[in-house]
């Protein structure tokens, strides 16, 4: 495939004791989204700027899926660093400010963000030049968790909605087994097939291998 002039490249990064993936999404304007910074130790810090300075990047906007611990370790570094306001749904608010006492509780101790946030609703488009990524609304694994759809290049910066032969769990504050599942079938899988699934844990996916194979979606599941 001949490389468009304008093209999304996705860069991943797994991160802290809980394994999460981080995702630095940029282009030719050298313009990034930062998504789901779970950086934990100095070292993964590190290694998420040094990535980002050393290819000259500008990072522009700051966007959570959702605010599970896991999900915004980073996000008191990446605010400070670079001076952006985060955006997320209205719901994960008050995920974001549970966190540090969910980090304390899990023996994962950090400081957490407390700014301001921007909020992000169903529909949103983010725009890095001539690249877009449009906001899908899905909850069900928490409260106001959304996805990341690149259209064009037929991707989504899933979260923790769909995982490869899995789904997120809906055990913690704010989670509802039946609105995930009903969020997977509504939300994502009507997306063709060859969209790929970048998840907020584990390896790529896709949304016809999830449709054949995830067990938590097949009929009578
Ligand atoms: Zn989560
Ligand atoms: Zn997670």
């Amino acid at each position: 495939m001949t490389k468009d002039l304008s093209m999304f490249e996705v860069k991943k990064f797994v991160f802290s004791p809980v394994e999460e993936n981080t995702y630095v999404v940029y282009n030719e304007t050298l313009e990034c989204c930062i998504i789901d910074p779970g950086c934990y130790f100095s070292n993964e810090r590190n290694e998420l700027k040094d990535f980002i300075d050393g290819l000259s990047l500008r990072p522009k906007y700051l966007l959570n899926t959702h605010c599970h611990l896991d999900h915004v370790f980073g996000e008191k570094f990446i605010h400070d660093t670079y001076h952006l306001i985060p955006y997320m749904h209205q719901n994960e608010k008050e995920m974001l400010e549970l966190a540090p006492l969910a980090g304390a509780r899990w023996n994962l101790p950090f400081d957490g963000y407390q700014g301001q946030v921007n909020y992000l609703t169903e529909g949103d488009i983010v725009r890095l030049g001539n690249d877009e990524l449009k906001v899908i609304y899905a909850p069900g694994h928490s409260p106001g968790h959304v996805c990341f759809y690149c259209e064009q290049q037929a991707f989504v910066l899933g979260g923790d909605v769909l995982f490869q032969q899995s789904i997120g769990r809906t055990d913690l504050p704010g989670g509802d087994h039946d609105t995930l599942i009903r969020n997977i079938k509504e939300k994502l899988f009507v997306l063709p097939n060859e969209v790929v699934v970048y998840p907020g844990h584990g390896p790529e996916t896709t949304i016809g291998f999830e449709k054949r194979n995830n067990p938590f979606l097949q009929a009578g599941a």
